[in-house]
C-alpha cells in the first residue's frame, strides 16, 4: 500500500493524533500555557486545522 505523506499531513485525523502528541493533558496556550482557551475556528487555507484563542493573552 502506497502512503502519500501529503495526505498524513492534510487529514483531519492526523492533525488529532499531533495535538494529542504535543498537548497530551490538553490544549495549552504556547504563550502563558493558560488551558483557558476557546476555538476559533478553522485555518483558511487548511480547513482541517483547528485554530484556538488563548483567553489568557
Ligand atoms: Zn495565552
Amino acid at each position: 500500500m502506497l502512503i502519500h505523506i501529503q495526505n498524513l499531513v492534510e487529514d483531519s485525523g492526523c492533525y488529532a493524533v499531533m495535538r494529542q502528541l504535543r498537548w497530551p493533558e490538553g490544549v495549552h496556550c504556547p504563550h502563558c500555557q493558560s488551558a483557558e482557551i476557546a476555538k476559533r475556528g478553522f485555518h483558511s487555507q487548511q480547513p482541517a486545522r483547528q485554530r484556538y484563542q488563548c483567553h489568557g493573552c
